[in-house]
């Protein structure tokens, strides 16, 4: 089949975006499509862009258009609170021990752009959004997307980027094991009175964890994750109680606290495709997995499935192979085994830390502590939040 390009992506989020540059600058011609208007999405999240994933926007060309926008990570510190008192055992992790920040933090809505900018500049991709897809039909020779205009796009490959709810993975019939926590995560904004320093706080309360993430420009981005209860009665607070409530939880190290960005709600759910191929079709990013943010790596996984699918996408191309054929159960191989051990692993830190038995309570505060003295542990830990472990596609390595 003469396709009009390698790989279609649908979906131009963060991991879609990402996924169409990585691939284009391995040589491979990509159309993207989107429902909806990249221009017009709000997001007040900020990410931790792992020190593995900022080195693929530095090979991209993206980190230096984020310009001021990027606050390194200098340290983390994580400690068992609970409202009013925050435990004096706490995990410190010193970025200065590894070497260099271990993640950058930007805002998704500077991060969009950026990529988006990327997008429109290159040559190899095509940008398509908004559009309606009617139909997709895959098949042994090659894959057709038709649009609502009957407008018809040819490729080898077709890669799902279309979020959690994925219709492209449903169309497949891939199944999903899927866990849905009591609890939703309130994000926003805020400027405060005494300097950050770089460094990101985890503070672990009964109901779920608070993160207080740096930003440029003396703000902080909040992660506060709590019983579903608890969010939504925190949302209808106004502005003026919620800001008391959050100050009471972090407590004054920071100063005067005033929000800045408006607040918004998620819900959490663990979520795992079975698999992540099907005939002329790969799932990535939360296509193929959604996780807790207590760690922040949901879309560091799907960036590194991006990358992982460029070099699969690479090999192809330089030997010949149909794009579609037998390479992508590589990307298979690599990407949903650790995608699995990383979804899990989030989700027992959360059910440890959010456990209100008093022994659990105990150990877990005697195991921060127990890490904060033994340096091989920490340096482990650093390196999985730098996601510098396992082995890494090129576009990840310095
Ligand atoms: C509160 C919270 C905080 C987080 N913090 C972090 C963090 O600090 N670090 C981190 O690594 N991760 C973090 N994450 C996770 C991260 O935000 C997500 O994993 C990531 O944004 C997923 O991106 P995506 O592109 O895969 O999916 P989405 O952002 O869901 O994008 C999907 C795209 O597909 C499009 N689409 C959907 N259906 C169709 C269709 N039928 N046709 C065409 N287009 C379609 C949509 O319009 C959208 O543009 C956090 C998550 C939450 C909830």
């Amino acid at each position: 089949m003469n396709a009009d390009f390698d790989i279609i992506v649908v979906g131009a989020g963060l991991v879609g975006l990402s996924s169409a540059l990585a691939c284009a600058h391995k040589g491979a011609k990509v159309c993207l499509l989107d429902a909806a208007s990249p221009e017009t999405s709000q997001d007040e999240r900020a990410s931790a862009v792992a020190a593995s994933s900022f080195a693929m926007f530095e090979h991209l060309g993206i980190a230096e258009t984020l310009g001021g926008y990027v606050q390194p990570i200098s340290d983390m510190l994580i400690a068992d609170g609970a409202v009013g008192e925050v435990s004096p055992l706490t995990l410190h992790f010193d970025s200065t021990d590894v070497g260099g920040p271990t993640g950058h933090m930007v805002e998704n809505n500077r991060l969009r752009p950026a990529l988006l900018r990327k997008v429109q500049d290159s040559k190899n991709i095509r940008l398509l959004a908004p559009v309606e897809i009617l139909k997709t039909v895959r098949t042994p020779k090659g894959v057709t997307v038709t649009l609502k205009d009957k407008t018809n796009f040819t490729a080898s490959l077709l890669v799902a980027a279309d979020g959690r709810n994925s219709n492209l993975r449903q169309q497949a019939g891939i199944d999903v094991q899927r866990f849905a926590y009591e609890q939703k995560a309130i994000v926003t904004t805020f400027k405060h009175e005494l300097t950050h320093d770089g460094v990101a706080h985890q503070i672990f309360f009964a109901g779920g964890p608070l993160a207080l993430l740096p930003l440029t420009g003396q703000r902080c981005s909040i992660v506060w994750s709590d019983a579903a209860r608890a969010v939504d009665a925190a949302m209808g607070l106004d502005e003026a109680a919620f800001t008391a409530e959050l100050a009471r939880r972090i407590g004054g190290f920071l100063g005067e606290i005033k929000l800045s960005a408006p607040r918004q709600a998620f819900p959490l759910s663990l979520q795992m495709a079975e698999r992540y191929t099907d005939e002329r079709l790969v799932l990535v990013g939360d296509a193929a997995h959604s996780i807790h943010p207590i760690a922040g790596q949901g879309l560091n996984m799907g960036l590194r499935d991006a990358a992982a699918l460029a070099d699969v996408v690479e090999s192809s191309l330089s030997t010949g192979l149909d794009l579609g054929g037998a390479a992508i159960g590589d990307y298979e191989a690599w990407r949903n085994f650790d995608n699995k051990m990383l979804g899990m692993t989030t989700d027992m830190l959360n059910r440890l830390f959010t456990s209100r038995l008093g022994p659990l309570r105990h150990a877990r505060r005697v195991g921060l502590a127990a890490v904060n003295r033994f340096k091989p542990a920490q340096a482990f830990f650093m390196k999985e939040a730098a996601g510098q472990s396992g082995d890494l596609p090129s576009l990840l390595q310095r």
